[in-house]
């Protein structure tokens, strides 16, 4: 891989841990461990991202040679690099977890392509210090999961992690999947994962909780630098701009979450990162039906702590945390409390544009806050597909009666037989209002539809999607995971050819594991 350009900016200028062993510890007076991945006894390549690969130096051949396979399965290192883990702390499911860590991802090295900087990074490769009672390794489920849905969310315009890589290793993983006592043997993959870098609240989270002022002082000034060099003035003045800036980046990812139906479902302040993409994808899931309350991780459904609804809520409590991170360096509580406050009124304001453009309504008027209140419950009152429902409200028109508008969207019903009585005269009364509203925009129906089509998706990375390219690939046939790769990556199109994609969840998926219900087990 010749045009790769190696550039180690993180471990040149950043204290490293100077035990260099493998061995699980606590670590201080560092932000990074040096480590070496697990060699896979027969790593095997499933599929590369083409893009991904140009975006970072890497050309169409060099994904086929032996040095890719090897060095993206941690088989080999790169020459002058030294791979490491990061050391970070975190809040999980909202209480203290102190210590967490790069206990399963390994930084391989950054490379700088076009003036532009990536990590490079792998999921799945073996212990580090940071991987606590586990192995490390990550299984082909989780792995399929990661891959396709970061490229998905990319190509639907969400801030993302990409992924360049997905291989299996060869080797055997064990795993609980419901964490019932029932482990089983399962494929270990790795994923070769790209983003500017890969650090997350939890490590100015880890040096305040140690006490390490200096470090955390240096960690934010190196942050301010390289990620976010357009800041300029006094220190505690730049402190304040830089979390602003991270305040600002979350709120626009989450505000594309609420569009597009996904939720993380592992919010904790480890899973959070400093650039305000999404990372991590654990037990994610994709609305199907439009609820509010639900989360597919079934480690938090008892308190739904994460649930879709609470995204925004949990964000800024995330971002409290970072404040009382970085608090020590300003030493003033009032403009932190300042940034964090406005983080919510501008996140309604936001959310308020973005809902209407899904509705096809570019300007704004007073009665629009009912508006999409009323929607949002009169989905609820039966299950409606969230998909389905706002890409064929596209094709509502201003003459159309409420009737019509009803039969547009009915495919979006799970249950159609319950649309009657009360539940149909909310319809008719919500239609009848938007109809009118619609009227009142100076838009002519083709041209409100071309742009719904572009905040709408068509296809989304449905959980029984994932869940089926995961069994076919579980027999070692790829070629679904081929099929959703092309059809995620034009996701506004119509694509006429995958119309089956466009269809509600099927009814076997409704609780299966791994179509709605999903466990941290990865
Ligand atoms: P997550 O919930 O996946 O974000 O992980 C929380 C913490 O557990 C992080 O520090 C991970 O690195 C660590 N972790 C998760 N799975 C494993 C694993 N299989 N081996 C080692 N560490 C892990
Ligand atoms: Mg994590």
């Amino acid at each position: 891989m010749k045009n790769l350009k190696i550039n180690n900016r993180f471990t040149n200028e950043l204290p490293a841990d100077t035990n260099e062993t493998n061995e699980v510890r606590q670590v201080s007076n560092a932000v990074f461990s040096f480590v070496n991945p697990t060699t896979p006894s027969s790593p095997k390549l499933i599929h590369a991202s083409e893009e991904v690969a140009k975006l970072v130096g890497i050309t169409e051949d060099e994904i086929h040679s032996e040095s890719f396979l090897n060095v993206f399965s941690g088989k080999e290192v790169l020459p002058h690099t030294r791979p490491y883990a990061i050391c970070y702390a975190g809040h999980q499911f909202g209480n203290w977890a102190g210590q967490l860590g790069d206990g399963r991802a390994i930084n391989l090295t950054e490379v700088e392509h076009d003036d532009a900087f990536f990590t490079l990074q792998l999921k799945g490769a073996g212990k580090t210090p940071y991987s606590r009672t586990a192995d490390g390794l990550a299984v082909l489920r989780s792995s399929v999961r990661e891959y396709l849905c970061a490229e998905a969310m990319h190509y639907l315009g969400v801030p993302t992690t990409r992924s360049l890589s997905l291989m299996l290793s060869g080797d055997q993983v064990l795993r609980d999947i419901l964490y019932n006592g029932n482990p089983a043997y399962e494929k270990g993959a790795i994923v070769c994962r790209v983003a500017p870098s890969f650090i997350r609240f939890g490590s100015f989270e880890m040096l305040t909780a140690r006490n390490e002022l200096k470090n955390l002082k240096q960690f934010v000034e190196y942050n301010i630098k390289y990620y976010f060099p357009e800041i300029k003035g006094e220190p505690k003045e730049q402190y304040l701009q830089f979390f602003q800036k991270v305040v600002d980046t979350t709120r626009e990812m989450i505000v594309h979450w609420q569009r597009v139906g996904f939720v993380h479902g592992v919010m904790n302040t480890d899973n959070m990162s400093i650039h305000g993409i999404t990372i991590d994808y654990g037990p994610y899931g994709w609305l199907e039906n439009y609820d509010p309350n639900w989360t597919p991780n079934t480690t938090d459904s008892q308190n739904r702590r994460y649930r879709f609804g609470n995204q925004p809520q949990i964000a800024q409590w995330n971002l409290y945390q970072l404040a009382n991170a970085i608090y020590p360096l300003i030493n003033e509580a009032e403009p932190l409390e300042k940034i964090l406050a406005s983080f919510i009124t501008d996140y309604d304001s936001d959310y308020k544009t973005m809902f209407l453009n899904k509705l096809g309504l570019f300007t704004s008027t007073e009665s629009d806050s009912k508006l999409i209140a009323d929607l949002e419950a009169t989905l609820q009152l039966s299950e409606t597909d969230m998909t389905l429902f706002f890409r064929n409200l596209s094709k509502v028109k201003k003459e159309d009666s409420a009737n019509k508008a009803l039969e547009i969207i009915q495919d979006a019903f799970y249950l159609p037989e319950e649309i009657t009585g009360e539940i149909l005269d909310f319809w008719t009364k919500w239609f009848t209002i938007y109809i009118e509203r619609l009227n009142a925009e100076n838009l002519s129906d083709e041209s409100r539809s071309q742009k719904m089509n572009l905040v709408n998706p068509k296809y989304v990375l449905r959980n029984y999607m994932s869940q089926l390219a995961i069994d076919t690939a579980d027999q070692g046939d790829y070629s679904l995971i081929n099929e959703l790769y092309l059809l995620l990556q034009k996701p506004y199109d119509e694509q006429p050819e995958f119309e089956k994609w466009f269809a509600k969840r099927p009814d076997w998926a409704r609780s299966k594991v791994g179509c709605s219900m999903l466990s941290c087990s990865s």
